[in-house]
């Protein structure tokens, strides 16, 4: 069944460079159908020295919603009247939504990743969390488990030590008595952190469609009674997760992360709590054609 367009058609958007690969569309249009709303989503290719054009047209078109991913998370902020403090604390936005013509801006990928471990069988106060990688996917999970009370701690290459360091200081500027520090991803620290972990997740691309034969951590490196959670949702079952189902630990898919980020946007945006297990499926749907 197509959605029908009409004169009061509402639109949501997502703009990123490049933008053809986005599963976006597919999940909120397939919840927008389920709860048949007057409104579409479509994907807008914005190049970065085109992005204040793009929010000059937002505002003049009335564009209800719109997401955000890369390149544009930390440049999108300037154009906006309002930033939530998380997404502030964060330093990076990924939904706005235009209210009477204002654009508020918040960061729903780190409740997206909440949510997707709590749905997994994840209690994350108390829970130790190793997080590999230093990037703004990093940031935006970290501070949403030293919000829920974890204890984490970043694992980043050499290269990265100073931006996991900088992830850590401004994550305690927002939660002062906040449990996260950082380490180099090593042999050394890998024996010391995993042994007494009971979450590790993978904030890096390793593993990654095309490069899907490779995996952050070593296999011996998991061990079971822990969950294992991947950001990468391209392919769906990535290595790093079959050595850790291998390992016989519980997992958590990226695409589930997708969906309730999505799931969070689309609620803030029509006020209306979409199908989640529909938009995952249409997401997945997508993956399975490439
Ligand atoms: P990013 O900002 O580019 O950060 C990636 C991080 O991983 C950087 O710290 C990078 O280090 C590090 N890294 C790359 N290759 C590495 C390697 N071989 N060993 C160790 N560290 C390595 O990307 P991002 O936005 O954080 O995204 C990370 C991944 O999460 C991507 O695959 C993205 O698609 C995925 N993601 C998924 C969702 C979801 O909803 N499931 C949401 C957001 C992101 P350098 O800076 O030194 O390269």
């Amino acid at each position: 069944m197509a959605i029908a367009i009409s004169g009061k058609t509402k639109i949501l958007c997502v703009i990123g460079d490049p933008i053809e690969h986005t599963m976006s569309p597919a999940m909120h249009n397939a919840a927008i159908q389920a709860l048949g709303l007057e409104l579409v989503y479509v994907a807008f290719h914005v190049k970065q020295d085109q992005l204040k054009q793009a929010f000059d047209g937002f505002r003049a078109l009335g564009i209800l919603g719109i997401n955000v991913t890369i390149p544009h998370k930390i440049n999108v902020m300037q154009y906006l009247d309002d930033i939530d403090p998380v997404a502030k604390g964060i330093g990076a936005v990924n939904t706005v939504k235009n209210i009477g013509g204002k654009l508020h801006g918040r960061n729903t990928d780190a409740d997206g990743a909440a949510q997707a471990l709590k749905n997994g069988g994840v209690v994350l106060k108390a829970s130790k969390i190793a997080l590999i990688g230093a990037g703004g996917a990093a940031r935006a999970v970290g501070f949403a488990l030293v919000r829920e009370g974890s204890n984490v701690t970043i694992l980043a290459r050499h290269d990265d030590v100073p931006a996991a360091a900088d992830i850590v200081r401004d994550i305690k500027i927002l939660f002062p008595s906040g449990k996260i520090d950082s380490c180099e991803l090593g042999k050394e620290s890998m024996d010391k952190v995993m042994p007494g972990a009971n979450v590790v997740i993978n904030a890096t691309p390793v593993g990654m469609h095309p490069n899907a034969n490779q995996c952050i951590i070593d296999a011996t490196c998991f061990h079971s009674g822990m969950h294992a959670f991947d950001l990468v949702y391209n392919p769906h079952d990535t290595l790093f997760l079959k050595h850790a189902q291998s390992a016989g630990c519980k997992v958590v898919h990226g695409i589930d992360m997708l969906a309730h980020q999505g799931a969070m946007a689309f609620e803030w945006w029509t006020g209306t709590k979409p199908p989640v297990d529909i938009m995952r499926d249409a997401a997945i749907k997508v993956l399975s054609t490439r």
